[in-house]
Formats: structure tokens, C-alpha cells, sequence
């Protein structure tokens, strides 16, 4: 298989995980016989200070151009005072716009030697494995900026969805549903809002196309408490921008590590783009201590979701499972017994390994 892949570094560890990922990517091109060729280009800050534009033209084109994209992370306190138009941020925000992004991938899983960095009881962790399917280009967060009205006193945000909107990231979650566990949990607040009748309308129409499928929905609030007191009931959760963002960020204490969660952000023809869950890091950055597993297994997720290489996702994530099970870590992790290395040793482990 030829791919054309895009390498975005973007700022602080950014540079240093990419690295991780396309030496891992090298290995399972040599491995499975695929022709992977990359291009890098620039993003956030580091565009800033060359271009003058968090996201330049050049870099717009190229992920057009390109099959998948991998990003490292952007920001840091060196551009922390720019002016909101020269903020790295807004390199992220607009590829994901410019690229029609509109489905956040979140896989959430417990690895068995990371168990006890989670502040939940290991018996409650142990075994979930879960992937969260959020709404990114709508809802809430993209409404009609608001006014404020009675002299600054009062304020109305809009969450707002079109069908299509809804019938598009369904669509998304019931294909992940089934490549996986086969179990879809639909979240929303139903009993309260309009958009959630619709959303719950539209899954309950999409259902009969995907048979195999059992689906459930639940309220948000519900929804919020299950995640933590009973992981293991979920496999794959669709839900809208704001519900997911929460519900996300909640989810990630189950892992115990920022360092180890990977994101794809999709739209409808298998393009994506990859990066992990954490930022740039810039208190560690350039020391050579990153972990660079958050990066790999967004790898995987790359091989998963745009390529459809099933095998070569799996071979990536076995890899990452098999250096955690010899209890070799990275300084962000806690290992109890472990071997502690840097990113580089992390990478050649994961590389020899496939
Ligand atoms: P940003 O604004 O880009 O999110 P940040 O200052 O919030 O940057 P994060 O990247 O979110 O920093 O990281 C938060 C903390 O977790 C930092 O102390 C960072 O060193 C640590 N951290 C994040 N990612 C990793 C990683 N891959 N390996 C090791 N430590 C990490
Ligand atoms: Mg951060």
C-alpha cells in the first residue's frame, strides 16, 4: 500500500514524539511491505516566528494533498502574549476547520501496569477499554456568539445541529462499533433538549443499518457516573461537542497518564488527523524524557481509522502493551519495579519489538 503522510511537529515535545511515531511507521512499512512517504510541515508557534501565521498556506495544501496527517502538539510560554490572530492554537483550530474534521476519535483503555496511577480502584479500571465518538464542528461551541443584553447582565449561547450534522457522526460511531465490541451507547439529555431528540431520532433511523450493533442511550448525567463507576459497561459512546468534551477529559483518569492517549479527528472519507491527547510540554521539552506512547498509539489509530491496515494497528498497540508489560517506562509514568528511559530508548523498544 502507498500513503502519503504528513507530519505536522508543531511545537515543544511536538518534534521529539512525531520522530517516535515515524520510526514506528518505518518499522511497519519494512515489516508489511507498504511505500509510507512523509512530508513535514509547519504549525503553531514555530510557524509563527517563520511565516508569521500559526497556519500557513503551504501547510493547508499539503494536508489536502496528503492521505493521513500526524501532529505533534502546539504552544508554549514563548507565544503565550501574542495577539489572539498570532496564537498557536489557531494553527490547530484552523486545520481542523480547513480540513472538515468533524469526528474526535478518543480510544480510552487501561493498560494492566498503569492501573494503580489511576485514582479509581484498580478492580473498577482493570478491563475497560473504550472509545468515545465526539461531535467537533458543532453544537454549542460553534453557535452564534452571543450578545449580552440588560446592560451586560444576561447571555444566550446556541447549540444548535442539522441533521446531517448528527447523521454524519452516528454514522462514525456505528462503524467503530463495529470493528470493536459491537456496543453503542448513545448520550445525550433527552429529556431536557430538543437537539437530543433529534440526535436520539437520528440513531434510532441509523440503527436498522447496522444490525449487529446493540445500541443504548443514556443521559449525560448518568453517563458521567457510569464512567467511573462502571467503565467496563461501554464500548463505543457517541455523543455532541460539548457532552464529549466533558466526558473525555473524565474518561482519561481511567488511563492514570496524559502521556499514553492518542485522538484522531476525522471526517466522512477515512481522511484524519492523528495526534495525541496532551500538549507541548514545555517544561520538559528538548530533554530527551518525552513520552512518546500517546504519539505511537495514535499511530495505530492512524493505520486503523484512514488505512484500514487492521493488523498493523495491532501489531503497533501489542508492541506498546509488551514494553509496559517488561515494565519499562517513561518518566511521566509510574511503574512499580519499572526500568526508567527516555523517548528515544521508548521508540527502539516499540520498533523492535514489531
Ligand atoms: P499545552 O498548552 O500545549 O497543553 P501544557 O503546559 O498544558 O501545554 P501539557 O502538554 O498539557 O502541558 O502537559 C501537562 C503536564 O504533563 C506537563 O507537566 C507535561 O510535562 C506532562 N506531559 C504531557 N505530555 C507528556 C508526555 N508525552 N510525556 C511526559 N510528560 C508529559
Ligand atoms: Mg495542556
Amino acid at each position: 500500500m502507498n500513503k502519503k503522510i504528513v507530519l505536522l511537529p508543531g511545537d515543544g515535545i511536538g518534534p521529539e514524539v512525531i520522530q517516535s511515531a515515524q520510526a514506528v511507521l518505518e518499522a511497519i512499512s519494512e515489516e508489511f511491505k507498504h511505500t509510507f512517504t512523509f512530508e513535514t510541515h509547519s504549525i503553531g508557534g514555530n510557524a509563527i516566528d517563520e511565516y508569521d501565521t500559526p497556519l500557513p498556506d503551504e501547510t493547508t495544501k499539503a494536508c489536502h494533498q496528503a492521505d493521513a496527517v500526524l501532529l505533534g502538539a502546539v504552544g508554549g510560554p514563548k507565544w503565550d502574549q501574542n495577539p489572539s490572530h498570532l496564537r498557536p492554537e489557531k494553527g490547530l483550530l484552523g486545520i481542523r476547520k480547513a480540513l472538515d474534521l468533524f469526528a474526535n476519535l478518543r480510544p480510552i483503555q487501561g493498560f494492566d501496569n498503569l492501573l494503580h496511577a489511576s485514582p479509581l480502584k484498580e478492580e473498577v479500571v482493570k478491563g475497560s477499554d473504550l472509545l468515545i465518538v465526539r461531535e467537533l464542528t458543532g453544537g454549542l461551541y460553534f453557535g452564534t456568539p452571543s450578545e449580552r443584553r440588560n446592560n451586560g447582565q444576561s447571555v444566550v449561547d446556541t447549540l444548535a445541529y442539522d441533521r446531517s450534522e448528527i447523521e454524519r457522526i452516528v454514522e462514525k460511531a456505528f462503524e467503530s462499533a463495529q470493528i470493536r465490541r459491537k456496543h453503542l451507547t448513545s448520550v445525550d439529555k433527552a429529556n431536557v433538549l430538543e437537539s437530543s431528540k433529534l440526535w436520539r431520532e437520528v440513531v434510532e433511523e441509523k440503527k436498522a443499518n447496522y444490525p449487529e450493533v446493540t445500541v443504548e442511550h443514556m443521559l449525560v448525567d448518568n453517563a458521567a457516573m457510569k464512567l467511573i463507576t462502571d467503565p467496563k459497561h461501554f464500548d463505543v459512546i457517541v455523543t455532541e461537542n460539548m457532552f464529549g468534551d466533558i466526558l473525555s477529559d473524565e474518561a482519561s483518569v481511567l488511563t492514570g497518564s496524559l502521556g499514553m492517549l492518542p485522538s484522531a479527528s476525522m471526517r466522512s472519507d477515512d481522511f484524519g488527523l492523528y495526534e495525541p491527547v496532551h500538549g507541548s510540554a514545555p517544561d520538559i521539552a528538548g530533554l530527551g524524557i518525552a513520552n512518546p506512547l500517546a504519539m505511537i498509539l495514535s499511530t495505530a489509530l492512524m493505520l486503523r481509522h484512514s488505512f484500514h491496515l487492521e493488523n498493523e494497528a495491532v501489531l503497533v498497540e501489542k508492541a506498546v502493551e509488551d514494553v509496559l508489560d517488561r515494565k519499562f517506562h517513561t518518566a511521566d509514568l509510574s511503574v512499580i519495579n519499572g526500568q526508567k528511559v527516555g523517548t528515544e530508548k521508548m521508540t527502539n523498544l516499540v520498533v523492535d519489538y514489531i
